[in-house]
This record gives C-alpha cells, structure tokens and sequence, in this order.
C-alpha cells in the first residue's frame, strides 16, 4: 500500500505522547509485611484527576487512576480513543510500562474468562468490531492480527512455535515491522481471542516459570486495519500495538543471579533502551535517537516520536516498600510526557490526490531552487571575499509541512539543517545507513539461522523419540529373543531327555526281542523235543502192541505146548520103562522144555504182575464207582419220594376238585330247594289270598317259620359255601405251590443225571488212560530190558571184532611196518596242521558271526538314534526358520512403525505450513457476524453482533 510517509502528508499534526498512571490496591503480600499506603492523590475541586504524590514531590499526568477503579473506566480513560484512531487510518500504541505485579497484565488483559475484569485488550478488540459494524456499508475491512514475544532480545513468534528469532526490518517508507510474523486475519472478536488463546498456550509450552518468564519478557499483540472505501476506492491502514512490558524493576532488587542475571540484565537493557530513546526523544535536540539499541525500541520507533498516537499506562504500586520503584516509574511517565509524535492518516492516494501533491511538491521545488540559486550567489560573494549585509542575506523560511518532513527525516537521516549539510557529517549518515543495511542482513541471517536452528532442533526431538521408541523395541525383542532363547534351551532339555528315554526304550526293546527270540528258540526245542517223545510213545506204543500181540501170541503157545505136553507126558508115561533110546531122547527133550519153561515162567510173573495191577486198578475204579452208584441210588430215592409227595398232591387235588364239585352239586340242590321254597311261598301267599281271613294267622305263622327256617338254612349253606371256597383256593394255591416244587425237583434230577453220566464218562476216561500209562510204564519196562540186552550183545560184538583185529594185526607182516608208519605220521601231522587251521578258521568264523550279529543288534540302536537326531535337526530348522520370520515380521512391523512416525511428522510439518498461509478476509462495513464460518468477511451493521468475549467453554455453549 504506497502510504504517504507522515512528514509529507498534509493533515500531520503534532501529538504528544499520552500518559496514564494507574496505581492498584495493596497487594496481600505488602498489607502482611506492614506496607503503607504511601501515594496521595491532590486534586482541586471540578478538576480532572492528573496528580499524584509520594512524600512531597508530585507528578502530573494525563489521567491518574486510582486503585478503586473499574477496568471499564480504566478503557474509557486510557484506551477508548485510540480505537476511533485506528479506524481513521491512525496508528497507535498502548504499553503498560512498571515493576513485576504491579498490574500491567491486569491493565493490558485483565480477566478473559471475565468480560466484568476484562483489560484494554479485550474492549480494544471488541470495540473495533463494534465500530465496523456500525460503520457504512461501502467500507471493507481487512484485519489481521500478530502475536510475539521479545525475550532477551530475540522475538518469538507466539503463533508459530518455529519461528524462536525474527528480525525487524524497515519497509519503503521506513517504517519498522517484524520481518516473517504470522499474521492471522480475522473477522470476529472471537477469532482475535482465540488466536490471543493460541499465543498463550504457545507461551506457556515454551516456559517452566509462566510468572518469571511474562515478568522478563514483553509480549506484543499488533492488529492491523486495514480498509477500503468500496466506491471512492480510499484506502486506510490503522496499525495498533498493545505491549505488555516486562517489569521494570532494578536487578539489585530481584536478587537474581546466573542467567537469572544475564536475563535481567538483557531485559533492562531492552528497558534503558526504551528509557534513553524516550529520554533522547525528551531532550528533542539530539540528533541521534538509539532506536537500533534493542528490538523493542525497533518495533515501538514508530510508536515513539513517529506516526503513532501512543499511551503510555504507568502501573504503579501504592506501597512504601516499592516507593522507590514507583518514583522511578513516575519519572518514567515524566520523561515519556514530553515527546511529541507526528500523527498522520495512513492513507493510499488515489491518481487525482497524487496529482494534486505533484503539483504541490512541484511549486515547493520551484521554491527551493530559487532559494538555492538565492544561496548560492551569496556563498559566491562570500568566497570571494565579498560581504554581504544581513537585510542581503538569505532567509531561511520553511512552512510547517516541511519542517515537519525534516523533523522526521532527522531519524534517518541527518536533519536538513545548514549546519548538517557539511560533506562530514553526509558521508556518517551515509555510513551508518550501510551499516544500519549490514545490520539488518545480519539480522536476516541470523533469523534464518536461528530458524533452522529450532527446525533441528524439533527434527532432533523426533529422532531421540524415534530412537527411545526404538530401544523399547529393541529391548521388547531382545527380551523376547532371550525368552525365545530360554525356550529353545529347554526344549533341547526335553528333547534329550526325550532322547534318552528312547534310547533306554530301544535297548528295553532290543532286550525283549533277543529275550523272544530265545525263549521261541527254547520253546522250538520244547516243541520239537516234544515230538521226539510223542514218535517216542507212538513207537513205544506200538511196540507195546506188537509185545501184547506177541504175549497172545506166546500164551496160545503155551497152553498149546502144555496141552502138547501133557499129551506127550501121557504117551511118555505110557513108554516108560519100555525103551533106554526113548529116555535119552526123553531127557533131551527135558531140557529143550526146561529153557521153554523158563521162559513162559517169565512171561508168567511178568503177566501175573500186570493182572495184578490191572485188579488193584479195577478195585479202587469199583470203589469209586459203587460211590457214584450209592450216590444215584440215594438221588433216586429223594426222587421217588418226590414222585409219592407229587402223586399224593396230584391225589389230594384230585379230592379236593372232587369236594368242589359236590358243594356245587349241594349248592345247586340247595337253590333248587330255595326256588321250591319261593315257589311254595308263592303259592302259599295265593292260598293266602284266597283263604284270608280264615287261615290267616296260621298260615302266617307257618310261613313265618318256614322263612325263618330257610333263612337259618340258606346262611348256613352259604358260610359252608364260602369256607368251601377259600379251602379251594387254598388248596389251589397248595397244588400250584407243588407243582414247582416237583418242576423243581425234576430239573435237579435231570442236572443230577447230567452229572452223574458226566461223572461216569470222566470216570471211563481215568480208567482208560490209568490204563493205558500202565501199558506203557510195562512196555518202557520190557524195551528197558531188550535194550539192555541189546547193548550187551553189541558189546560182545566189539568183543570179539577187537579180539580178532588184534589177531589179524599180530597175524600181519614185519617189513612194509616202518614206510607205512612214516607216510601214515606225515599225513597224521598233514592232518592235524589242516585240523588245527580249521579250528583257527571256524574260531574266525564263529567270532565274525558273533560280531556281526552284535553289529545286527547295534544297527537298528545306531538308525533309531540316527533318525532322532534328523528330527532334531530338522525341528530345530523350523525353529530357526519360524524364528527368522518372527524377526523379518517384526522388522517389517518396525519399518512400517518408522514409516508412519515419518509420516506423521511429515503431515504435522505439511499442516503447520498450511497454517502459515493465509488468504485475506475482507470485512464489510455494516454487516454484523451471522457466523463466522458461514459468512466470514460480510458483516452488516446494526445487526448487534455481540462482540464481548466469551472463554472458549462458554462460546461453544452458548448462542449462536
Ligand atoms: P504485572 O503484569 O505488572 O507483573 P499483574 O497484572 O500480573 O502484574 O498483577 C499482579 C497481581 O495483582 C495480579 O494477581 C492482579 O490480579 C493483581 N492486580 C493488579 N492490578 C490490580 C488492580 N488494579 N486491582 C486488583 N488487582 C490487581
Ligand atoms: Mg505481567
């Protein structure tokens, strides 16, 4: 906006700086420790409150506010004016200069929450919108808004953290700014207070002490107005700084120390800057105001001495024990009283105003020339020696506009007085400005540097959370790698026991088969050695047979030969005496006979004994079974007898059914008899009848009796009939009883005759198998004996074979002896050598059998340990697999972590920046607030737009 500078403008006029002093009550510290209150407050009666005085020496000032006084009043006296300023296109300043608590804040801001205790601030903000509102329609507004703090010489955007080291720059028309500030537009209070919010909440992260840091550094709340008159295309620009400075307090008395120190010293120096700009600006001859000392005296130049309509709110405590303190502040305010500022309205000419100024400034040169050239014949007369006499001599004759334009380019640059047109004095003014320029770069850079400086600073925050974030991960994996680890460990444990187990298992096992293998190998042995003695007694048996066949067969013989015998006995008795041939011959029968004879005695014992076992045999087999016969025969009489009880029953049931059916005959008889009688008593009761009054009293004695005798006979044979039935029940049950009974006694003879056939059978079977083992123990007996007999004849036989080989070995030759002996020694010692190798051979072999079959059994131990081990291996493969891509996973997972971190930073940066840029909201005159979303810039007046500050919790609630 090409603004005039104020020197040039027309309408600027002299101002001087507005001074306030505002005293608060006594706080509760300084009533407890005793403190006077030591101000008094002289005034004349109808006069304007404007002094104040501490033992004795008196101030004055603009407004004097009391302690009593109502943050309302406080606005109306010290503030209210500047905001019309502002939205004529003026420029205005309010700070709250004075000791740490002695209200500036509570001046400055008061109680947001309160619209009651609200500060100049607030009603500031509240008021301009009001104003706008009310204004004409044809009027846009533009407002923005910045928000910074001036720590130790470094600003601090309060809107962008980021931004810790702005610089202040002058723009075209020398007018300072900070350079690269957030600037807000808004277009409600509500939007100024919630970006006030903001600024705060960003003050409070940066800070550990809130009241030790807002008591060092000053904050800085700038609203720019900017407006438009929509149909003469008039434009104005009202800027209004709000400063809460920091406390003013000497360093000696706050007893600080360190960086504590440094800090206060850094901030009184920004301070006694303020102070000897204010006090160079009071002097109003200096040529050089140190604006360039510190930031603040940069960013208030304007305010001070410049184009700004400026109050000063001096907040002072009333307490003896800050006297001091206070004087200094009222001395302050004295000092500050006396500048002067050069206000003009900020406003951007339109093509015909230039002209008009063209013209204007065209004439003044023209002037000036001529003056010039007026001069310049007077300096050459004076060069040439010549005098000049003081009516000759040029007058200096400036109108006031440019006077005014040369007091406000004396801050820049030399006063355009005679004296300062020396080529000196030029060339200072040229140099400090390229230095002034130097400076400003420095500032530039150093913004920048700083800058980035916070940049790296956050960018370095993120990396060391990024990395705690990653060693707790890692610290997470490392525990589950040593948890993993654990496992593994005692899985191994168990798979060795495991292993173990299975080999203890194998060796049980190959332990049990060598155990089955011997014990089929012994029962094969059993088994066939079984064989051998059944052929055994299948042979013997037979034998037995063709022994018994033979014992027949020599018993048939014998009694044959005896019957032979004694035939020839008789023909020999018969010869006797006859014949001395037929005795030889007789006696060499005798003998044939006599060896017979012995013989068939032999078979005789032999036969005896066995009959005799044969009869003890059948002895005990008849004892046994003349038991078995006396037990049937006992079982056959308790049967009998159950036969008799059983017919007797069937007998007595037979009766009984008998009885039966008499009593039914009787009892027939007897109803016959009682339908007789009926008929009777019926006949008679015709008879009756008819012979009524004759035989009336007789017959009915006779009936009467006869009744009664029937009734007597009827009840009688109906309790007969009764006990008959319960006796043929009784006697029912009796049979049915019986019945089972002899069922019963039925089935235990039949079981009994089961067993006894049973018993008999097993009884057979002893016998014939006691039998048979006799038969066999016999026959065992006689092959006993064959073979003995046997055996003796073979040895006979060898006997006699050696006998006669040594015969023949005496019978055989003397000569061919010795070469036989040679040959047969050397073959004998041939043969033992091969024998002897054999031997060695078939040890060899038996030991390799042996081996190998220990290596057989070694073999399946070595595979199954083998295979374990496979297993193993190939488990513990997995393991490492699975472990591998729990760690690939996570890996992964951690990337995607870093990702998303990197991400989300990127965003936050990226928001923050979006943040940054900003599109201007007009504002129309006129044209109250609907809502701010819905209709940002258009706001109509009268519409009431209530512009009181409500905090955040109240606005959200309240009406909209
Ligand atoms: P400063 O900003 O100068 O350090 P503050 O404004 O924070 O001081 O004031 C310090 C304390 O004194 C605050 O609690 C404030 O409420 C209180 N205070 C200041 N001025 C007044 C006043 N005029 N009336 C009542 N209380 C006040
Ligand atoms: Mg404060």
């Amino acid at each position: 906006m090409g603004e005039v500078p104020p020197g040039d403008q027309p309408n600027a006029n002299e101002d001087s700086i507005q001074v306030v002093a505002r005293f608060r009550p006594l706080n509760d510290s300084e009533e407890r420790a005793g403190s006077k209150f030591v101000v008094s407050f002289p005034s004349g009666k109808g006069q304007e409150e404007q002094f104040v005085s501490i033992g004795g020496k008196t101030w004055q000032f603009d407004h004097i506010l009391k302690p009593n006084i109502t943050q309302e009043n406080v606005y109306n006296k010290a503030a209210k004016n500047i905001v019309k300023d502002v939205l004529n296109g003026y420029n205005g300043t309010i700070f709250a200069y004075g000791q740490t608590s002695s209200g500036k804040t509570h001046t400055m801001e008061g109680v947001m929450s309160d619209p009651n205790l609200h500060g100049i601030m607030p009603r500031i903000i509240n008021d301009i919108f009001q104003h706008i509102y009310s204004m004409e329609e044809n009027l846009e507004f533009h407002i923005k808004v910045s928000y910074f703090e001036i720590y130790m010489d470094k600003i601090r955007d309060l809107l962008d953290v980021t931004k810790v080291n702005l610089a202040v720059h002058e723009d075209k028309n020398r007018v300072t700014y900070v350079k690269g500030a957030t600037e807000r537009f808004v277009s409600s209070p509500e939007e100024v207070f919630e970006v006030i919010e903001l600024g705060k909440s960003n003050r409070h992260i940066a800070v550990t002490n809130m009241n030790e840091h807002s008591s060092r550094s000053h904050s800085v709340f700038l609203i720019q107005v900017k407006q438009e008159n929509m149909e003469t295309q008039k434009k104005l620009l009202g800027k209004l700084y709000m400063v809460d400075l920091a406390g003013s307090e000497k360093v000696s008395k706050t007893g600080a120390e360190g960086t504590v120190l440094d800090e206060a010293k850094n901030i009184n120096k920004s301070l006694s800057a303020l102070g000897n700009v204010i006090s160079a600006l009071a002097d109003g001859n200096k040529s050089h105001i140190p604006y360039r000392d510190s930031k603040l005296t940069r960013i208030l130049q304007e305010s001070l001495g410049g184009n700004a309509r400026t109050t000063i709110v001096i907040c002072c405590s009333p307490a003896s024990y800050n006297e001091a303190e206070t004087k200094s502040t009222l001395d302050f305010g004295k000092r500050a009283k006396t500048i002067k500022n050069v206000v003009s309205v900020n406003e951007e000419l339109t093509a015909e105003e230039w002209k008009r100024r063209y013209e204007k400034e065209k004439e003044k040169v023209a002037k000036l020339r001529i003056q010039i050239e007026k001069m310049e014949f007077e300096l050459n007369k004076w060069r040439a020696g010549d005098k000049v006499s003081s009516e000759d001599q040029v007058q200096l004759e400036m109108d006031a506009s440019t006077s005014s334009s040369m007091l406000n380019a004396s801050v820049t640059a030399p006063l355009l007085t005679t004296s300062i047109l020396e080529g000196d004095a030029m060339e200072w003014a040229r140099e400090r400005e390229r230095i002034y320029h130097q400076l400003d770069e420095k500032d530039d850079e150093i913004q920048h540097q700083s800058q980035l400086v916070e940049k790296l600073n956050e960018q370095m925050l993120e990396q060391e959370e990024l990395i705690a974030s990653t060693r707790r991960d890692y610290e997470t994996l490392q525990a589950d790698m040593a948890r993993q680890a654990k496992e593994n460990e005692s899985a191994k444990e168990e798979v060795k026991e495991v292993l173990q187990a299975l080999e203890e298992l194998a060796v049980n096992y190959d332990q049990k088969t060598e155990e089955v293998d011997r014990r089929t190998k012994q029962h094969e042995a059993t088994l066939d050695e079984l064989n051998a003695k059944q052929a055994a007694l299948h042979a013997a048996t037979s034998e037995l047979q063709s022994v018994r066949e033979a014992q027949e067969h020599q018993k048939r013989r014998i009694t044959e030969m005896f019957v032979a015998m004694l035939k020839e006995l008789n023909e020999i008795g018969a010869i006797i005496g006859s014949s001395n041939d037929a005795l030889k011959q007789l006696s060499e029968n005798e003998g044939k006979a006599e060896e017979e004879f012995t013989v068939t005695r032999l078979y005789i014992s032999k036969m005896k004994s066995e009959v005799k076992n044969l009869v003890q045999k059948v002895g005990s087999l008849d004892t046994t079974s003349g038991d078995l016969r006396e037990q049937i025969s006992t079982q056959e009489k308790e049967l009998q007898e159950c036969r008799l009880l059983v017919s007797q029953h069937e007998a007595k049931v037979r009766t009984l059914s008998q009885n039966i059916k008499d009593t039914e005959t009787k009892k027939r008889a007897l109803e016959e008899q009682v339908d007789c009688v009926h008929h009777k008593q019926v006949c008679c009761k015709q008879i009756l009848q008819h012979t009524e009054q004759h035989h009336k009293q007789v017959c009915c004695k006779q009936i009467l009796q006869h009744t009664e005798q029937h009734h007597k006979q009827l009840s009688a044979l109906r309790d007969e009939l009764t006990d008959k039935q319960t006796l043929i029940s009784e006697l029912k049950d009796e049979n049915q009883r019986l019945t089972v009974t002899a069922e019963q006694v039925r089935a235990d003879y039949d079981k009994l005759k089961a067993e006894v056939a049973d018993k008999s059978q097993k009884l057979n079977e002893l016998v014939s198998v006691q039998e048979r083992k006799e038969q066999a123990r016999q026959d065992l007996k006689g092959l006993e004996e064959t073979v003995a007999k046997e055996l003796q004849t073979l040895h006979n036989l060898r006997k006699l074979f050696v006998q006669d080989l040594q015969a023949r070995v005496k019978k055989s030759g003397t000569g061919e002896e010795s070469d036989e002996a040679g040959g047969s020694l050397a073959q004998k010692q041939k043969i033992q050598f091969l024998e002897n190798n054999l031997d060695q051979l078939t040890k060899v072999h038996k030991q390799l059998v042996r081996d190998n079959a220990d290596l057989r059994c070694e073999l399946p131990k070595l595979e199954k340990r083998l295979r374990a081990t496979m297993e193993r291996v190939k488990a513990l493969e997995t393991a490492l697999k699975e472990a591998k891509e729990g760690a690939m996973k996570d890996r992964k997972r951690y990337q995607q972590e870093v990702d998303r971190i990197k991400e989300a930073v990127r965003q936050k940066n990226l928001a923050r920046r979006s943040l940054a840029a900003q599109i201007a909201k007009p504002i129309r005159a006129g044209q109250a607030p609907i809502q701010a979303v819905a209709m940002p810039m258009s706001l109509r007046g009268g519409g009431g737009g209530a512009g009181v500050y409500q905090p955040p919790s109240q606005r959200r609630t309240g009406p909209q």
